[in-house]
């Protein structure tokens, strides 16, 4: 057996230990962090409270007690969605976003520039073996937007196969709960 699954669980502990660390900076427990990070990276189908119990596996309950002590502390706001009456997209403040300042994510990009670090290869690898493992679990890919099945480029501009609805750019680089894969890169 190779080393790999020994080396995953240590980076594994490694970034646990960061969040742990980031989240007792501010005074919040590691999921509050990851849930802020999450919603910095997730699309508008996405920002949502179902999707972040599909993403990170927890119950509704414990999301809407996230989500309560987030909102509590100024760190997210609830906007209702113009179309869809009832749905809730969650976006952080910029109290919100200043809690990510510094945080575990910009340590690992830190490491990522070093010189014996292939950051393309490895991200590769890393989404091929994620992808597999989820498929495995039966979850949701969670995969960025332009690598989606559904996504579509027209003349004026990109568009949502499974939605028909336009995607400006900045969404296209997000995450989505409903992406499908085409090619097998996802996050
Ligand atoms: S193209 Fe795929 S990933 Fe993008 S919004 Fe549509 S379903 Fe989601």
């Amino acid at each position: 057996m190779g080393q790999t699954s020994l080396l995953l669980e240590r980076l594994g502990a490694l970034i646990q230990q960061s969040v742990r660390d980031d989240a007792a900076r501010h005074g919040l427990l590691p999921i509050h962090v990851q849930v802020l990070h999450y919603l910095t990276r997730a699309n508008r189908y996405s920002d949502l409270p179902i999707a972040i119990a599909e993403y990170f596996g927890i119950t509704r309950g414990t999301v809407s007690q996230t989500l309560a002590v987030l909102e509590r502390k100024g760190l997210l706001t609830k906007e209702s969605d113009s179309r869809h009456g009832k749905r809730l997209h969650l976006q952080l403040t910029p109290a919100g976003e200043s809690v990510l300042r510094e945080s575990w994510v910009e340590r690992v990009e830190q490491a990522l520039c070093g010189p014996a670090i292939e950051a393309a290869e490895l991200e590769s690898a890393l989404s091929h073996l994620l992808s597999a493992m989820q498929r495995v679990n039966g979850q949701r890919a969670f995969g960025i937007c332009r690598q989606c099945a559904h996504f579509l480029t027209e003349e004026s501009g990109a568009r949502c196969g499974l939605t028909h609805e336009p995607l400006a750019t900045e969404q296209t680089i997000r995450i989505c709960r409903e992406w499908t894969e085409a090619s097998s890169d996802c996050v």
